[in-house]
């Protein structure tokens, strides 16, 4: 087995590990990057984020052509399904985007390890598969992500019991599909199918769906995609999956059996530590496995640190990367910050669910008075000109200072429309510093500027 030198290596090359290598190597350091998946780029480009938004996007052209463009004017003859085409175009994306991580690695000249690392003493890793090494490196950067968490009960069997990825590749439309668990991945993939013509029930453990976003703005997305034709059962325990033929029924506790042909789990995820040595070389996990880090993602062991969803907090790959960045720049320079009250989450489902800062319940659990401004979708022009009524843009001020606190969006483009909002609560910005800014028009953002506006209860078009 050969041995390495470099100054840092990062294990794990999912958005987190992979943009960590590449600051670092832009910071003058010699960085090396162990996955052990052939292709770069983690859950997120190979199983999650790409491949699940490439098949929103196709799900909802189908479903818009299939019925939704009468209203524009557009008759269109017979629609058709090609589902091989569609997965086929998801799985180029997939392969151009990993290949372009592999491109960026070349670029900055970090090293590429192909393998399962694993940590046996501080400074020293070790790669086993089809290249294994030995590599010693002052800094060592966990970033195994996670995986899909499994549910007592339900066991997987990789056809009709599965994980989101199963659900990235069916290989036909099923006709009834159970999903266990209404949170991000549940409402995506739920989409998806039932925009393919699946028959889609989503069994919730809690009384409500989406449990970190803001409450109200939850509810009335329930209400959206009910009327889409997703069927939620709320306040269910799930305790086991049968096997009936082909078929597969659902058992709940105190409730009704649900038969359906496939069950989808998505009730979160755990952190990935398998055979990492964290307990040979004594790195601390939480009651539930995930890393745990100081404000500068230091371990308990010097030299060692760890980003992304290996240490908890939201899922979300731009979280992963900024943690990354921060990281490294912090080895580097001795600064290194995230301001998780800037990170904005996004659920792809139509419209999208976005959500940036503090929810209403959060402030009032943390007894801080607070404004609300508050503006529909419905009277702005552009959204009537673009057929997407549905929705509200919710700002949450801070009732002295007028500070925004949290801004939360259900509608058609919320994921980049919280942008902008993601950008004042960084710069501290009032919410009448946001009303004062011009918002062209027609746009949907003037929907920002109604609610900001409305925080001091002068909205202009309702
Ligand atoms: P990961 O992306 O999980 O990468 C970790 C990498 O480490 C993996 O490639 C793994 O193979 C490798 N690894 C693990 N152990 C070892 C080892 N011992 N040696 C070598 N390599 C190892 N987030 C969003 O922000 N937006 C979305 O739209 C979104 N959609 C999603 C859809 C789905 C279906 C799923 C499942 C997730 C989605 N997420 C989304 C979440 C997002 O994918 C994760 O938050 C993100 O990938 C975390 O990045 P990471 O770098 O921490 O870990
Ligand atoms: P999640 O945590 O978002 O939602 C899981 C849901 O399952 C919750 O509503 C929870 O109450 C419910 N649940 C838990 N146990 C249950 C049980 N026994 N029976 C029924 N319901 C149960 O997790 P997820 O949807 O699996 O997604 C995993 C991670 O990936 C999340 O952290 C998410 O942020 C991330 N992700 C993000 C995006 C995005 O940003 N667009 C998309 C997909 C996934």
């Amino acid at each position: 087995m050969s041995g390495h030198k470099h100054d840092l290596v990062v294990i794990g090359a999912g958005p987190g590990g992979y943009v960590a290598a590449i600051r670092a190597a832009q910071l003058g350091l010699d960085t090396a990057c162990i996955e052990l998946e052939p292709a770069l780029g983690g859950t997120c480009l190979r199983v999650g984020c790409i491949p699940s938004k490439a098949l929103l996007e196709a799900s909802e052209r189908y479903h818009a052509a299939k019925h939704g463009l009468a209203d524009f004017g557009i008759k269109l003859g017979q629609v058709e399904l090609d589902l091989d085409a569609m997965l086929a175009r998801k799985d180029n994306i997939v392969e151009g985007l990993t290949s372009g991580v592999a491109m960026l690695f070349k670029k900055n000249k970090v090293t590429r390890y192909f393998g399962h690392g694993r940590i046996t003493a501080p400074g020293s890793v070790s790669v086993t598969g089809e290249q294994p090494a030995n590599i010693e490196a002052k800094h060592i950067v966990i970033a195994t992500g996670s995986k899909a968490a499994g549910l007592r009960g339900v066991d997987f069997d990789g056809e009709h019991v599965g994980t989101s990825t199963e659900s990235l590749g069916y290989a036909a439309v099923p006709g009834e599909l159970v999903v266990i668990g209404a949170g991000a991945i549940g409402l995506e993939m739920g989409s998806v199918w039932s925009r393919l013509g699946a028959k889609v029930k989503v069994l919730e453990y809690l009384d409500r769906i989406l449990p970190g976003m803001d409450g109200q703005i939850a509810k009335e997305a329930q209400r959206v995609l009910t009327k889409q034709g997703l069927e939620f059962q709320l306040g269910v325990k799930v305790i086991g999956v049968r096997k009936d033929g082909d078929r597969r029924v659902v058992q709940i506790e105190g409730g009704q059996e649900v038969a359906c042909d496939r069950v989808l789990v998505a009730v979160g995820r755990v952190p990935n530590t398998d055979g990492l040595g964290l307990e040979d070389v004594g790195v601390h996990q939480d009651e539930r496995g995930f890393v745990k880090v100081d404000p500068h993602f230091k371990t308990n062991v010097e030299g060692i640190f760890a980003i992304g969803d290996v240490i908890g907090g939201a899922m979300l790959a731009h979280k992963a990367e900024e943690e990354g960045i921060a990281c490294v720049e912090q080895i580097v320079t001795g600064y290194g910050h995230v301001n998780y009250d800037a990170i904005p989450s996004v659920v792809y489902t139509h419209p999208e669910i976005a959500g940036v800062g503090k929810t209403e319940e959060q402030l009032k659990a943390a007894g801080v008075a607070y404004k609300v401004g508050s503006f529909p979708f419905k009277p702005n022009g552009r959204a009537r000109a673009i057929g997407a009524t549905d929705g509200r843009v919710k700002l949450l001020a801070d009732k002295e200072t007028d500070r925004l606190l949290g801004a939360h969006i259900l509608g058609a483009h919320a994921g980049d429309l919280i942008a902008e909002l993601a950008v004042a609560i960084e710069f501290g910005a009032s919410a009448e510093d946001v009303a004062r800014c011009s918002h062209a028009h027609p746009s949907l953002a003037e929907i920002i500027k109604e609610a900001a506006l409305a925080v001091d209860g002068r909205a202009l078009h309702l």
